[in-house]
């Protein structure tokens, strides 16, 4: 049996691509990629020719079995997608179960990604995090989902496309209110590369003045719940408890 690796790829700058992804893009015997067009201009870019082979979203399952017996006759695959590190909000999860599944040997070829870049240089805490990655696209069930992460006392990670940022700053203050701490992590590794930490509401403020800043991709980090407010609350609690007893 072959490998299946999964590589990393850049999330702007080609600079970001490793040593070891190049190796083994060049050495495998077929590289599995969301768009094939996309991926050629990379590979020419790296100087591989190797074969490429359609796999996305809607042709994960057929294809991954397809695939996957490839690998089992002795070939190696790479799995790329556009950009970062497949299966992170990208193709790829069908692939990996179902080879882990048949005992594939899968290897991971880790580099960039865009929420750890993100939040590497945001400035909110980063001892715990929850990504979300894509918030619905509809505004009841994306309310929903906010409203269940509003308690979380880790940063909230999102993925977010530029024609929706503005509603989504909106609804993020309608949920966590105008003073939680956000980011704006905007472009990283690309010429417009900007990364702004404020309160919501100072956030949307700064966009509303500026609308080059809902440009580009984008990752939004919302800090949690603060933790030491979340002591007051438990120590309000068990000194009320105390307290009740003694009531008359
Ligand atoms: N697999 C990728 C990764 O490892 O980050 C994510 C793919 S997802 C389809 C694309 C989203 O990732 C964009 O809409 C944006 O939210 C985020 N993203 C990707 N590249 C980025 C960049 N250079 N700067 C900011 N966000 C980026």
């Amino acid at each position: 049996t072959g490998s299946l690796y999964i590589v990393a790829t850049p999330i702007g700058n080609l600079g970001d691509i490793t040593l070891r992804a190049i190796d083994i893009l060049k050495k495998v015997d077929f590289v599995a990629a969301e768009d094939t067009r996309h991926s050629r201009k990379l590979l020419n870019h790296l100087g591989i020719n190797t074969a490429l082979l359609a796999l996305h979203e809607h042709n994960e399952r057929e294809r991954s079995v397809q695939l996957l017996e490839r690998v089992v006759q002795g070939e190696s695959a790479a799995l790329i997608s556009d950009a970062g590190t497949p299966l992170i909000s990208d193709p790829g999860y069908t692939l990996v179960n179902t080879a882990r599944n048949m005992g594939v040997n899968v290897v991971p070829i880790p580099g960039a990604c865009a929420l750890v870049a993100a939040l590497s240089v945001c400035g909110l805490p980063s001892d715990r995090f929850f990504f979300e990655g894509f918030l619905p696209a509809k505004q009841t069930p994306r309310l929903k989902r906010l409203e269940l992460l509003r308690d979380l006392d880790s940063t909230l990670i999102f993925y977010e496309s530029p024609h929706r940022i503005e509603v989504c700053v909106e609804d993020l203050i309608s949920i966590f209110g105008e003073d939680r701490k956000v980011s704006l992590a905007r472009e990283l590794t690309k010429t417009f590369e900007t990364i702004k930490t404020a309160s919501l509401g100072e956030l949307k403020q700064w966009i509303a003045a500026d609308h080059n800043q809902t440009k580009g991709e984008m990752v939004v980090l919302v800090e949690g719940v603060a933790r030491t407010l979340d002591h007051n609350i438990v120590d309000a609690r068990k000194l009320l408890e105390q307290l009740l007893p003694l009531l008359p």
